[in-house]
């Protein structure tokens, strides 16, 4: 049999080795840390930095094709990667991802709708910035940013100096705030023969830059469903992406807005666990592994609710409440931390 090889180990990675395990692949997660999500079900955990290029090179020689859990690997470490074994979803993906000015650029290229944005580099770039994006606007670091991390917002001009400072002058984009009545996202995938399938629209709540449940069926109309499929073929196919990709998406009287891609599993694709036969990660370990997709048909209606921080307390009554749980075996709770997440279904598709 093949194995997959995993860069990052946390729970997507975790997830990603379970649906790999039940088709019959081996995987191997590198990744720094000792005790983490994955390293807990994957067959092999390469411990190292992504510095350490004797490791990643080992790395590489003992699995067949290398995929990937977040998107902020260190380009160097690629490279070597890259030299060795392919790397699935390819690196125009990572390129483009890794950076929201790179990644805003290329959706506006695309012909796609994008919040006005504009770089800030530093404090003498803000007042141009400010000009042509307007008030209210959300400033955000370039890179690294997840979870609402490395964000301040600004209700008028005044907040910008105090909004700058929050960010210890990393390179950082000016959005304009997009007045959306609601957010989804679509779950896309692209296989190695180049056949797109996406799982059905979910509708998003974020609380506090995290997001809080994901609802299936999204309230869009038959016209703004096959919309959002065709916004996230249109990326994928760019991007001659092979593997499953998430497509934010901010709803608006007029269209569609793409807030941003993850070239990755996504959070708002764990609905798929018990809504579809063939969930996120099975699709996106087909995908790499040179499969054709599978059908990911919805079956049912699901509410999936991300377990953060002290909703570990709530576990005695989740753990009897009929509802699909699945947990990350972290070992210890942190505020803004997820868990776990908890899939409920609420009816038939
Ligand atoms: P994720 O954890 O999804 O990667 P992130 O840290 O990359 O999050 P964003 O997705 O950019 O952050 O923003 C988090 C949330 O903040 C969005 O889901 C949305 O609710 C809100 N938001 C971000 N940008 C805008 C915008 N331009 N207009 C309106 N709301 C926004
Ligand atoms: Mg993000
Ligand atoms: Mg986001």
């Amino acid at each position: 049999g093949s194995t997959i090889g995993i860069l990052g180990g946390g729970q997507l990675g975790r997830m990603l080795s379970v649906a790999a395990s039940r088709l019959g692949f081996k995987t191997c997660i590198f990744e720094p840390g000792g005790d983490c999500p994955a390293s807990h079900v994957a067959n092999f955990h390469m411990k190292a930095g992504y510095d350490d290029t004797e490791a990643l090179t080992r790395f590489a020689q003992s699995v067949d094709v290398v995929t990937y859990e977040f998107e902020n690997i260190p380009t160097a470490a690629l490279d070597t990667v890259e030299a060795i074994r392919p790397i699935r979803p390819g690196r125009e993906a990572l390129r483009v991802s890794q950076d929201r000015l790179t990644e805003k650029t290329f959706l506006a290229d695309l012909g796609l709708t994008v919040a006005p944005f504009a770089a800030v580099d530093g404090a003498e770039d803000l007042g141009t910035a400010l000009a042509q994006v307007g008030a209210p606007a959300i400033l955000k670091t370039r890179r690294f940013g997840y979870d609402g991390k490395g964000q301040a917002r600004l209700a008028t001009a005044q907040d910008a100096d105090a909004a700058l400072a929050t960010l210890d002058g990393a390179p950082a984009i000016l959005e304009g705030l997009v007045p959306f009545e609601r957010e989804v996202s679509v779950i896309g995938a692209r296989g190695a023969d180049g056949s797109v399938a996406c799982f059905d629209p979910g509708e998003n709540l974020h609380e506090d830059g995290i997001l809080r449940t994901t609802t299936v069926p999204a309230r869009l109309s038959a016209s703004q469903r096959t919309d959002a499929v065709l916004v996230a073929a249109r990326i994928l196919n760019a991007l001659d992406y092979v593997g499953v990709l998430g497509v934010e998406l901010f709803v608006t009287p007029d269209g569609f807005v793409v807030n941003e891609i993850a070239p990755r599993v996504h959070n708002s694709g764990h609905w798929t666990q018990n809504g579809c036969d063939i969930d996120q990660f099975e699709q996106h370990i087909r995908a790499v592994a040179g499969w054709p997709l599978g059908d990911g048909l919805r079956h049912s209606d699901v509410v999936m609710e991300n377990l953060i921080g002290a909703d570990m307390d709530r576990l005695p009554d989740l753990r009897t409440s009929g509802a699909a749980l699945h947990l990350y075996g972290k070992a210890e709770v942190r505020a803004g931390r997820k868990m776990g997440h908890v899939n409920r279904r609420t009816g038939a598709a």
